[in-house]
């Protein structure tokens, strides 16, 4: 198992109608390895023009891949997902480098992301429509579904493979072209995703790739030229209701996945251990950098003792360190202004009274590393109960009844995924159809999965990715009325 790349195969240059070009400037900006500082490349900076040239080729290459047919789709796709599988080490231990996971969770993710791709190529043939008959019976109602015609798709840093993965293949499968903008963080492993489609056959001008330092410079063109039809962004709130404004003025259909602010509810009838395992989960994993990532605990006041040292126990015991190093379980946050907004966080809590049961620091030496930290009592008003931790940082609270904890889970503008651990299934139910949110990971710390709509509610977003209503983001309907 190799846990390198070769820096000179690295793809750095846009990619536009099928072609690996230089920014029409020349310009390019520097990849950071947050785990180090190094520079590990520079990748071209895409500005208005480029921005131009990749729109235009995807409008002038709709039509023909509006024509191409399901199977056609379907076999780029599953190509695609045996490329990305067999590239599982490369595009790991690129992603490894630019965004700081530690390589077992680089490695999660390519699997994750081809198994969208899987997923969409399974699903490309099974686009289905509907016929009826009009209430009067004059009328034969035929429904067809076509491609909505070129998307946007705009993604974080935070899963560099998954969330491009989660776009372009239902994409592709509903027959849609694209412009795509990575987050300028983590352009390489896109980069190289978008390699592995070039080599399963997706036609020129399909695909298109512009990075850049300056996201608005290049998004603004897309979403104001009237060619592209949808928007789909993941990322955060702030940005995601600036391109619902900007589609607003141009009637597009927009998918956002925005941020959370997720809730990990202990009830007292809980299994501990369980709980402890699903927080790990829920909190740890991508170092906390996740929209899914558990960021508020309250924990019943009867377990809540026994669940913190459990819990701070289990985190004291995870190695922190570079992601390529064997036995790392916790890599370093992704840039500076990152770990100082999780420094403030912290700081801000337990000058609101937080106990800091383990961690609460920063380890000496190069990188954005952050230790895994346990905070209990932490008060309600404290900053981090309404902002995104976006670290490795569990703020635990306890609570008396039910209804209490209800209300406390629900109070907040967010509502992507809730968790929540309890041995009662009857419980387990009624929290579920009572937390205002998108998803429910009940007696899980996990709910991502290809079969699933991932999305949320509130301000979390808009829309679904994955399962099987996730094609239909990228599909419209016609209807044709037949004289009978
Ligand atoms: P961000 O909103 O800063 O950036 C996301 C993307 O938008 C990047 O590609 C960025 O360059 C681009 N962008 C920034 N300003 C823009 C503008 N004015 N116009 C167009 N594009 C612009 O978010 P981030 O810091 O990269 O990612 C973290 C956020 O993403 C968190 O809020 C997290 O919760 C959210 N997220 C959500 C999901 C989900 O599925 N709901 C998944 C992962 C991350």
């Amino acid at each position: 198992m190799s846990t390198s790349f070769d820096p000179t195969s690295l793809h750095t240059e846009l990619f536009i109608d099928g072609a690996w070009q230089q920014a029409t400037s020349s310009a390019a900006f520097p990849v950071e390895n947050p785990a180090t500082n190094e520079i590990i490349a520079h990748v071209a900076d895409g500005g208005p023009a480029d921005a131009a040239l990749a729109i235009e080729a995807a409008g002038r290459a709709q039509t023909e891949w509006s024509k191409s047919t399901p199977r056609e789709r379907a076999d780029i796709l599953r190509r695609a997902f045996e490329l990305v599988i067999a590239n599982t080490d490369r595009l790991a231990a690129i992603m490894t480098a630019e965004m700081g996971k530690p390589l077992a969770e680089a490695r999660g993710e390519v699997a994750y992301g081809a198994d969208m791709l899987r997923w969409f190529s399974e699903e490309a043939v099974r686009i289905g429509g509907d016929c009826a008959t009009s209430v009067d019976g004059n009328t034969r109602i035929m429904i067809t579904k076509e491609p909505i015609g070129p998307c946007v798709l705009v993604t974080p840093w935070n899963f560099p493979l998954a969330m491009g993965a989660r776009k372009i293949a239902p994409a592709v499968a509903a027959g849609c072209t694209m412009v795509f903008k990575p987050a300028a963080l983590t352009p390489l492993t896109s980069l190289a995703l978008v390699e592995i489609f070039r080599e399963a056959g997706l036609p020129d001008g399909v695909l298109n790739v512009v990075t850049t330092s300056k996201a608005s410079s290049v998004v603004d063109p897309w979403m104001s030229k009237g060619i592209a039809r949808k928007v789909s962004f993941t990322g955060s709130t702030e940005v995601g209701k600036t391109l619902l404004r900007q589609a607003a003025d141009n009637v597009m259909r927009s998918s956002m996945e925005l941020g959370g602010n997720a809730p990990f509810i202990v009830l007292a009838d809980a299994n501990i251990e369980k709980a402890v395992e699903g927080a790990l989960k829920a909190k740890m994993r991508n170092m906390g950098e996740a929209c899914t990532a558990a960021n508020r605990f309250f924990v019943h006041r009867s377990v809540v003792e026994e669940f913190s040292e459990k819990f701070a126990k289990t985190i004291s015991e995870l190695q922190v360190g570079n992601g390529v190093l064997a036995g790392t379980d916790v890599g370093p946050l992704i840039d500076r202004k990152g770990l100082e907004k999780v420094e403030s966080l912290v700081a801000d809590a337990v000058s609101k009274g937080a106990r800091v049961l383990t961690g609460g620091s920063r380890p000496e030496g190069p990188g954005y590393f952050y230790s895994p930290t346990v905070l209990v009592d932490v008060a309600l008003d404290s900053e981090l109960m309404s902002t995104e931790i976006f670290g490795p940082v569990a703020a635990i609270t306890p609570f008396d009844s039910e209804d209490e904890v209800l209300r406390l889970a629900n109070d907040t503008e967010w509502g992507l995924v809730g968790y929540l651990f309890t041995e009662s299934l009857d419980k387990g139910m009624q929290f579920s159809a009572e937390l205002e949110v998108g998803m429910v990971g009940l007696n899980t710390g996990l709910v991502s999965n290809p079969a699933a709509p991932f999305g949320g509610v509130k301000q979390s977003g808009l829309g679904r990715e994955g399962g099987k209503v996730g094609i239909e983001e990228f599909l419209e309907y016609k209807y044709t009325a037949l004289a009978v």
